[in-house]
């Protein structure tokens, strides 16, 4: 399989900027790819599968691009309910919400138990995973992730990865060969 470039336009974030233990952890991916000489792809909208043995350079960095949208979509779903859930507590100073909304080191210090916050939270267990298991800064994170999106999206080929079988969705490589070291 062809080394895989990816664009200069949108160069793999730093991990300040991964989100631990989320999908987002597929970090330059074509380092995976070269390694494997068939490729695993998946519709995520209606689960069509198969197997690319053939090396296509250009098919492989569409199918890359499709990936980190596909990704990157499920992160800001994530992002965008953090924020409408942070915006049900205004008054909280609960410490996931200050950790992620802080604009001053100082107001790390302003941490308190929020009994309410925390059972609503619990209540929405992926995002309760989300806000746990992740480090970053909401009114950062949430822009910069939206930019991203709509630059790939932007230059991504969809007639590469458009799904045969159901013709609406979009064909990306399966998460446990990107998450492969
Ligand atoms: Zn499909």
């Amino acid at each position: 399989m062809p080394a895989l470039q990816r664009s200069e336009s949108f160069p793999c974030p730093d991990s300040s900027a991964i989100v631990a233990g989320h999908p987002m952890s597929i970090r330059c991916p074509e380092a995976s790819l070269r390694k494997v000489k068939a490729v695993p792809i998946v519709c995520p909208a209606c689960g069509y599968a198969e197997t690319l043995a053939e090396p296509d350079e250009s098919l492989d960095r569409a199918l890359v691009d499709s990936t980190y949208i596909h990704t990157l979509r499920h992160e800001l779903g994530l992002l965008e309910r953090t924020e409408q859930f942070f915006a049900r507590f205004p008054a909280s100073k609960h410490r996931l919400k200050v950790s992620k909304t802080r604009r001053h080191r100082r107001e790390l210090r302003e941490i308190q138990d929020d009994p309410e916050f925390a059972a609503a939270l619990r209540a929405q267990p992926d995002l309760y995973e989300f806000l746990t298991r992740s480090t970053f800064l909401l009114p950062a994170r949430l822009p910069f992730v939206w930019e991203c999106i709509q630059r790939l999206e932007r230059d991504l080929d969809m007639s590469l990865v458009r799904c045969p079988r159901c013709t609406s969705g979009v064909l990306t490589i399966e998460d446990a060969l990107l998450q492969r070291r």
